[in-house]
């Protein structure tokens, strides 16, 4: 038996992990002298699969030899080429097919989520989010609100108790309780991109429906990251972007789910054009609007091939895998990161994600006390990228698609110098 705080250990496990081979289908930054850095920031930008730049290319290679017929001719005709992600894309979030389709960004579908699903009348027009909900989400609600002849004022703020980081699920139940009749939307973000809590979503539904209100869930973090059973869980919509652990490049676009029960609701309030219109009858051009069943009847506009294809080629590679043995590997990795965290024992820095692995992802948030941004600093300096959240965070994700035990030995290490030395 190997220690387990050790090199040679950490070593091992690369070795019996049969996922360690992927990395190599991954570009891996480097510093200046050649050496590869400690990536552990999938979480805000993932890193680029070798193969993106071959799709990419196909699709500018036809584009150059075929002009316009690309919509029909190109080896992947872009006339239907979002269909070509769907069914990936829906195994990933747990999903049916026809739950499930990529368009626009994510702040944008959320907006237009918002169109259909928050329907607030002079009794029924409050929102929930979690207190400390991504900037982009609670400014998307707010004005929302506005929109609407209410104000900022009516968000509701489902906050940590004192002295405590995370959410509690029996908090939002009284919430809920408690001012349901008020309420018409839950829009929580299913992992949360400070703490990396990652919420029951099941229950979230449960509550929410209990009082009538619609269910909303800002999949950013995790999708492909964690398993969230968008179908089972039972939520109304959700929407997530593709550049964080889905590693289809900066502001690449985004995923929508909305749930079977409303596939087939053509009176849901929706905005339109051409792209959600039947397809069948699209390029007739002088058709009444004709709105397409489930989410594709939210799509707008006929969608950037370019960036798609760099949606394909890792949901391509996402598909060889599976998230159930990703999954897998994320626990171990993200346990031994944070056994390794542990055993420091520093009073310098706390874990502030929940350590139940079924209540995170794969990323830690390193709570550093005095709020001392010099420790995010230094370890940059040492080819550690992670990233500072104010007010006193560190986060650190250890992706199971190109991270390996050594990177989370390596970076502990490091860290665990500079924590002694201080
Ligand atoms: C990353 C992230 C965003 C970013 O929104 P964009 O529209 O893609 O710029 C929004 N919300 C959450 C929860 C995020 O994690």
């Amino acid at each position: 038996m190997l220690y387990q705080n050790s090199l040679a250990y950490a070593t091992q496990q690369d070795s019996e992990d049969s996922l360690s081979h992927l990395r190599n289908r991954f570009h891996i930054p480097k510093d200046k002298n050649g050496n590869d850095w400690l990536y552990f920031t999938g979480n805000s930008l993932g890193l680029q699969p070798k193969s993106t730049n071959e799709y990419i290319n196909q699709e500018l290679e036809d584009w150059a030899n075929l002009g316009v017929e690309g919509h029909f001719e190109a080896k992947n005709p872009w006339l239907n080429y979002h269909e070509l992600l769907t069914d990936k894309m829906a195994k990933i979030v747990g999903a049916k097919p026809n739950e499930v389709v990529v368009m626009n960004t994510l702040t944008t579908n959320l907006h237009l989520l918002m169109v259909s699903f928050y329907r607030p009348t002079k009794e029924k027009f409050k929102i929930v989010i979690e207190s400390d909900a991504f900037p982009s989400d609670r400014y998307a609600v707010e004005s929302q609100l506005k929109f609407h002849g209410f104000s900022e004022d009516d968000v509701i703020e489902w906050k940590p108790r004192n002295h405590e980081q995370l959410l509690r699920i029996e908090d939002l139940k009284t919430i809920v309780a408690e001012n349901g009749d008020e309420i018409a939307l839950l829009l929580i973000g299913g992992v949360n991109y400070y703490t990396g809590q990652f919420l029951d979503l099941k229950k979230i539904a449960e509550i929410g429906h209990s009082k009538n209100c619609i269910v909303g869930i800002d999949l950013a973090h995790g999708a492909g990251n964690i398993k969230p059973n968008l179908h089972d869980s039972g939520v109304d919509f959700a929407a997530w972007c593709t550049y964080k652990y889905l590693n289809a490049g900066p502001g690449s676009l985004a995923g929508i789910f909305v749930h079977e029960k409303h596939a087939k609701n053509k009176e849901l309030p929706r905005f339109a054009g051409w792209w959600n219109h039947n397809k069948a009858t699209r390029f007739n051009m002088r058709q009444p609007f004709d709105v397409m069943e489930g989410a594709e009847g939210w799509q707008l506009s006929n969608p950037p091939i370019l960036s798609m294809a760099a949606i394909k080629a890792s949901l391509d590679l996402f598909d060889t895998i599976g998230m159930d043995l990703l999954r897998d590997k994320s626990k171990k990795l993200t346990g031994y990161f944070e056994f390794l965290i542990t055993e420091i024992n520093s009073k310098n820095i706390k874990i502030i994600t929940p350590s139940n692995p079924k209540e995170r992802g794969c990323q830690l948030s390193i709570q550093v006390k005095n709020a001392d941004k010099s420790l995010h600093e230094k370890l940059t300096k040492n080819n550690i990228i992670t990233d500072w959240r104010d007010p006193n965070v560190i986060r650190c994700a250890p992706v199971p698609l190109y991270n390996s035990f050594q990177d989370v030995y390596q970076m502990v290490s490091v860290l665990k110098d500079l924590l002694q030395n201080e």
